[in-house]
């Protein structure tokens, strides 16, 4: 195995979610609904129907690309990719060639230092102690709008199989989003996948939900010998993937067949695989000779783009502070170590409630460490008051527990307890040390032991 190092390369198609279709009125908000009732003769590809571009779609394709480092081009265009499969009315699918929206960029993931075995990274970033994890960029080689195809439903009716379209999903805006044959391994191309979902995140452009197909990941893996720096003569592809951890699963897997295939000296077949999650393998789908013939030409009912400068001046502000430089921001300011930063930094939401707790509790002498430690430790998705009251308040009993204010706890305590009470005035003893705990929990535990215990003991014989 150790001879071997997996080169891997993603695609990743995120479907957009713009109110209506990429070019006709239809709502794009097909999930769940009634087969066949989004649809109208555009995204039903009748003859004669004449698409019309939603700009929309192309803006958030745009902000995707800045937010990948991409290169805009100032022209660009759509073309006709040409197919058939029944999923597709027309027989063909308007994408683009040889003009992408953006092209050339990368993305940034945090990886643990080289050496170390697979088994636990995820649970190893997590604790204090990583400090090994080192930053890799991962090249984007285009970032591309098309739209959706239909939906095929294998079904059983009176006894035969058959095949059901819904043609709801049609035209849905979809980006397609590939990544150069950089990473080395599942747990690399897992945290690709998860970084590129957190910057969709981010932008709010898609929901980028997995299970309902709104994010699809379509891994390549092929291996070479240790030290190599060519790409394999052969690729296989991987589909049907519907999880980051099947797609991690179904990475090793291809690794392990694959290696197991050079080891007799022949060469893994260049094909399509797919993942069944039943058996915990991947299977063969179909192989390809070649590259596909799809004869791609511009498309002649959708004029091609010139934007300008001003344009992008104006969509570069409305990008909001990405994962990265919140992260980094967060360091500066909050001098916080980086696996909390980590959980706080993940969604926007927890990141505005804590620094809204932050200034909240600033004056309050709270710091952003107790802060981070309450959101992280106890429940991240408490708003910033509540977190701040807690805090404040545990403080404070901390500072001024006088035995006015210890026998407030106590009262509640007992009140709280009544269980407890009762034991003990049966007669079992250790329902004291319970009631003293929690007297000691709740005061913050600056307390002497033996003054909550005598003052307990003389509450209880009241
Ligand atoms: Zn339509």
């Amino acid at each position: 195995m150790n001879k071997y190092e997996p080169v891997i390369g993603l695609e990743v198609h995120i479907e957009l979610s713009t109110r209506s279709k990429m070019f006709c009125q239809c709502s794009s908000d097909y999930f769940g609904k009634e087969p066949n009732t989004h649809t109208c003769p555009i995204c039903l590809g009748l003859p004669g129907a004449m698409p019309k571009a939603n700009s929309q779609a192309i803006e958030y394709t745009h902000m995707l690309g800045l937010a990948l480092n991409c290169q805009i081009p100032l022209s660009s265009k759509f073309d006709r990719k040409n197919y058939f499969y029944p999923d597709l009315a027309k027989g063909f699918q308007i994408s683009q060639y040889d003009l992408p929206f953006s092209q050339n960029g990368f993305l940034e993931i945090q990886i643990a230092s080289e050496h170390t075995s697979g088994v636990s990274k995820d649970a190893a970033r997590h604790t204090p102690e990583v400090g090994q994890a080192r930053t890799k960029k991962i090249g984007i080689t285009r970032a591309h709008l098309e739209e959706d195809t239909g939906k095929l439903n294998h079904a059983t009716i009176d006894g035969r199989g058959v095949s059901l379209i819904d043609f709801n999903r049609s035209g849905v805006p979809l980006v397609e989003v590939v990544s150069e044959p950089e990473m080395n391994s599942s747990e690399e191309a897992k945290a690709y996948a998860q970084k590129l979902q957190q910057i969709v995140r981010y932008l709010k452009i898609s929901d980028v939900d997995m299970e309902k197909g709104s994010m699809r990941i379509e891994p390549n893996v092929s291996l070479r010998k240790k030290g190599e720096k060519s790409l394999p003569n052969y690729k296989v592809e991987l589909k049907n993937i519907n999880s980051f951890r099947f797609a991690q699963a179904a990475i090793e897997y291809e690794i392990k067949r694959q290696a197991e295939i050079l080891d007799s000296g022949k060469i893994p077949v260049q094909e399509t695989r797919g993942w069944n999650e039943f058996k915990n393998q991947t299977v063969s789908q179909r192989s390809k000779e070649a590259a596909h013939d799809y004869r791609y030409f511009p498309e002649p009912d959708l004029p091609p783009f010139e934007f300008n400068k001003n344009y992008f001046v104006k969509l570069k502000k409305s990008i909001p502070e990405l994962p990265d430089e919140k992260f980094k921001r967060f360091q500066d300011e909050y001098k916080l170590p980086p696996y909390e930063i980590e959980i706080l930094t993940r969604g926007q939401k927890v990141a505005n409630d804590f620094e809204e707790a932050v200034k909240i509790g600033n004056p309050l002498g709270v710091t952003p460490r107790q802060i981070s430690i309450v959101m992280i430790n106890k429940k991240p998705d408490m708003g910033p008051a509540s977190i701040i009251k807690g805090i404040v308040s545990s403080l404070t009993i901390i500072k001024v527990a006088t035995a006015e204010e210890l026998h407030e706890i106590i009262t509640e305590i007992l009140a709280k307890h009544q269980k407890a009470v009762e034991d003990y005035k049966s007669g079992k003893e250790n329902a004291l040390s319970f009631l003293i705990g929690q007297v000691m929990r709740k005061a913050g535990s600056k307390l002497d032991v033996n003054s909550v215990k005598s003052m307990l003991q003389e509450k209880l014989r009241e």
